[in-house]
């Protein structure tokens, strides 16, 4: 796999990068992870720790239910 990002520490939230980055989101890293979506409107950030124990699965359901004509084909 061809990954643009450095991974993240945590393997649920690596695996959150991988699937925005399935649907063509832009990730970046700086202090935090930025993911940009291929539309240009919708960001989002993942942080390198978060202390909520449900941040991967609460990114992922978002992901889902964004409303994104970017995403209209994979769908
Ligand atoms: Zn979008």
């Amino acid at each position: 796999m061809n990954q643009t990002w450095p991974r993240h520490q945590k393997k649920e939230l690596q695996a959150v990068l991988v699937e925005f980055d399935r649907r063509g989101w832009r990730i970046s890293k700086t202090t935090y992870y930025k993911l940009r979506c291929p539309c240009g409107a919708h960001m989002r950030m993942i942080h390198l720790t978060p202390s909520n124990p449900r941040y991967a699965q609460q990114a992922l359901r978002w992901l889902d239910k964004l409303d994104c004509p970017a995403h209209k084909e994979e769908q």
